[in-house]
């Protein structure tokens, strides 16, 4: 009894578990058009520990579109459970979706991730609105600063190369402290020496920020440069 009095259950809250940072359980994707049917996803299984680099990697119509759709709250399964951080996305209503897609991630695009009239850093300031004008200024220029682009703060975006540009995404990133960065071929459009310097970005988001990196792609050198493949063929997880 004197020991059970002195025993004290550890509190277990979402906090002090730890989730890992997405979950498929046996997803399925089905798009209906009329007759027919294509399915995008059939039975995907997939675990990201947070803090992983991960690639997803598979050739074109393998479903990595749609896993990325589904793993950003943007659509919906057709059955099995998403899960972000332990919450089943299911069970969020649009507004918590939308508090999601706008704090807990970040989304990087092939390319047109900036608004291309504003300096590289007022793109990261943009991605900071709700911080202080001062404190956004010191945040999006230490990021801009881990990200090698020093010299880039007042340049226009649309002045910057792509792969300047995919890097200022990035810092936006890392300044919003996005825990999940998923990111859909972001090297596509960039020759081998960009397609190098943004995948080291990524390497940085998740090595000094602490952000789950997950990146879509075909590319081979993405795939080689992750902690961890992902292959999916034919909407299942082979590897
Ligand atoms: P990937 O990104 O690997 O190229 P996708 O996820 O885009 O693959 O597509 C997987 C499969 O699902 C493909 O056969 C594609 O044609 C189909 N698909 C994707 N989106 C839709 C949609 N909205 N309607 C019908 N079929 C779709």
């Amino acid at each position: 009894m004197a020991l059970r009095s002195l025993y004290v259950e550890p509190e277990v809250t979402p906090e002090t578990v730890d989730w890992p940072a997405l979950e498929f359980h046996d997803v399925f994707r089905i798009h209906r058009s009329g007759p027919v049917e294509t399915v995008a996803l059939r039975g995907l299984d997939v675990r990201i520990e947070r803090g992983e680099f991960v690639a997803v990697w598979g050739p074109s119509g393998s479903g990595k579109s749609t896993f990325l759709a589904l793993a950003g709250g943007l659509d919906r399964p057709t059955a099995g459970e998403v899960r972000a951080f332990g919450d089943p996305l299911s069970g969020l209503s649009e507004a918590e979706l939308a508090r999601y897609r706008a704090h807990t991630l970040a989304m990087v695009f092939q390319s047109d991730n900036l608004w291309s009239a504003l300096s590289a850093e007022e793109n990261v300031r943009v991605a900071l609105a709700l911080a202080d004008r001062d404190e956004a200024r010191l945040r999006a220029r230490s990021a801009l600063d881990a990200f090698g682009l020093a010299r880039r703060y007042a340049h226009p975006v649309h002045a910057l190369s792509g792969g300047e540009q995919q890097r200022v995404a990035i810092a936006a990133a890392a300044a919003r402290e996005a825990r999940l960065v998923l990111a859909d071929e972001p090297t596509g459009e960039l020759d081998s020496f960009n397609e190098r310097a943004v995948l080291d970005g990524f390497g940085r988001l998740r090595r000094d920020f602490g952000s789950t990196v997950v990146v879509v792609s075909h590319s081979d050198v993405v795939a080689r440069a992750a902690d961890r493949v992902i292959e999916i063929r034919d909407g299942r997880a082979v590897r």
